[in-house]
């Protein structure tokens, strides 16, 4: 692929990581959305959705047939003008090694003192200044991402998340390494567990005082956040978002707990639209609900 895209200059630097992300030639691409995977030798667009190996990248970019294209491959692999790229492949760090890196650093950025920062994305976001102390909520010195949070499972660092206030696709920035598939966010040791989809719902439910809530940072529950969770409890109440993923995210809650929806208003797509005063009447209402069924 390295070879195949110097061939048509679509590879701006000579030197690589394993994977890169250029312009698709295949749709308007504005910012780079196609992702080339050199251990791999494949490619992806997220853009449009096109994807393959070398010959299907050449044959589609030149409208050639599949033999036309095995051709031109082969004939680009043997041109005499070597390459000048560099691919450098990073070696894969153990999981440990990167979380106690990431651990180093989240506790190496100042405590911001929230008590006199009036102005803030999270402020504006309704977050209080003691839900901020609380939960030691940094801020970020990168501008796209103005703030960073600890991810704690059962009061057990697992990486950080940083936050972007602005409109773009990755909203949510974790350390690398940073296992989603295998973490809880929050406290989760009662008979019954309050599940929030995204880091902001948790802290604004925990705002609330729901304290015993864990966010699964998804709508879809993996097999170990369960496994995690079947530790404590088989009883849950669903705060996934009130949308068509959250729903998909219920199912998949139904599978494995005991579980009651929560009595989300019906304009409110999620706990960060609420107030304290409409989260508990529908508190209040999801608790009821459950006692009739005695689900609690
Ligand atoms: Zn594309």
């Amino acid at each position: 692929m390295v070879r195949i895209l110097d061939y048509y200059g679509l590879l701006e630097n000579t030197s690589l990581q394993a994977s890169v992300k250029i312009l698709c030639p295949f749709h308007e691409d504005l910012k780079p959305s196609l992702l080339v995977n050199f251990e791999k030798n494949n490619w992806y667009c997220f853009g449009c959705g096109k994807t393959g190996f070398a010959t299907d990248f050449v044959r589609q970019v030149d409208s050639l047939n599949s033999i036309e294209a095995l051709h031109k491959v082969h004939k680009i692999m043997n041109s005499k003008n070597k390459s000048k790229i560099q691919i450098t492949i990073q070696e894969k760090r153990p999981p440990k090694e990167l979380r106690i890196e990431a651990k180093e650093y989240f506790y190496s950025l100042p405590k911001p003192s929230w008590k006199n920062i009036s102005k803030h994305y999270m402020i504006s976001r309704g977050f209080t200044n003691k839900t901020l102390i609380d939960h030691d909520v940094r801020i970020n010195q990168n501008t796209t991402y103005p703030v960073i949070l600890p991810i704690l499972d059962m009061g057990k660092f697992k990486g950080w998340v940083c936050r972007s206030d602005k409109d773009i696709d990755r909203k949510y920035l974790y350390n690398t390494g940073f296992s989603r598939q295998s973490t809880l966010l929050g406290e989760y040791d009662k008979p019954w567990v309050f599940i929030a989809e995204g880091y902001m719902d948790w802290l604004k439910a925990r705002q609330f005082g729901i304290l015993n809530s864990a966010a699964i940072l998804g709508w879809k529950i993996t097999p170990k956040q369960i496994e995690k969770l079947s530790n404590y409890t088989d009883k849950v109440i669903c705060g996934l978002d009130n949308t068509d993923s959250g729903t998909k995210g219920y199912l998949e809650l139904k599978k494995h707990f005991k579980v009651r929806k929560f009595n989300y208003p019906e304009t409110i797509k999620d706990i960060g639209e609420m107030d304290k005063f409409a989260f508990q009447k529908a508190w209040q209402d999801t608790i009821q609900k459950a006692n009739k069924k005695s689900l609690f």
